[in-house]
């Protein structure tokens, strides 16, 4: 995600037309999150490396100790890039296959049961941040609120899936309903990004 060149952070190229997500998130959604929101966390931050004590460093590792404006600004370059990064055109009834399938099943159940715990927790974050779905050290996975900038790698989570739940995510197409939003992503989740993540 580096410039070779220049070593500054680069945004992520959407693997999707900003047309392509629609109803789940419109392309105006996609214009301001995405081209806007998130270009702007870049800009912050490639603005406040050069000779800090993070210049060089991996996104990870600033993220791990970071503080400060850094931090949020690192925070959510990464957390924007995982969310804007795991999506796909919408598709009837998608749901999880393969490793990550089994796992859901294993720690929560069933997909649905997985679901409801994933909404519940992100529809009940006071104030902006995150709802996450995380692998601890053992590989057992767990739901996590996260908030503001913050990201399940500073817990020694490997982070996994994430919804965003600050308002300029969901305002746009749906307005004070969060929960809805939340509802409407499963549609678009591509579940082959989350099994590369699960490794
Ligand atoms: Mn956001």
């Amino acid at each position: 995600m580096t410039n070779p060149i220049n070593g500054k952070f680069e945004m992520p190229a959407l693997p999707y037309a900003a047309s392509e997500l629609a109803p789940a998130l419109s392309a105006e959604t996609i214009e301001f999150h995405y081209g806007k929101h998130l270009q702007t966390y870049l800009n912050n931050l490639n603005a406040a490396l050069p000779g800090s004590a993070f210049e060089g460093k991996s996104l990870e590792e600033i993220v791990k100790t970071a503080e400060g404006g850094v931090f949020n600004n690192a925070g959510q370059f990464l957390n924007h890039s995982m969310y804007f990064l795991q999506f796909a055109a919408p598709k009837a009834n998608n749901a999880p296959a393969g490793m990550i399938a089994e796992a859901i099943a294993r720690d929560f159940g069933s997909f649905e049961k997985f679901q409801e715990e994933f909404q519940a927790k992100g529809a009940g974050l006071f104030g902006s941040g995150w709802v996450w779905l995380s692998a601890d050290a053992s590989g057992k996975l767990v739901i996590t609120q996260e908030g503001n900038a913050q990201n399940p790698l500073t817990k020694g989570l490997k982070p996994l899936l994430t919804f965003d739940v600050w308002e300029h995510a969901y305002y746009i197409d749906y307005r004070n309903r969060r929960p809805d939003y939340l509802k409407a992503l499963w549609s678009i989740v591509n579940w082959d990004e989350v099994n590369k993540r699960l490794g």
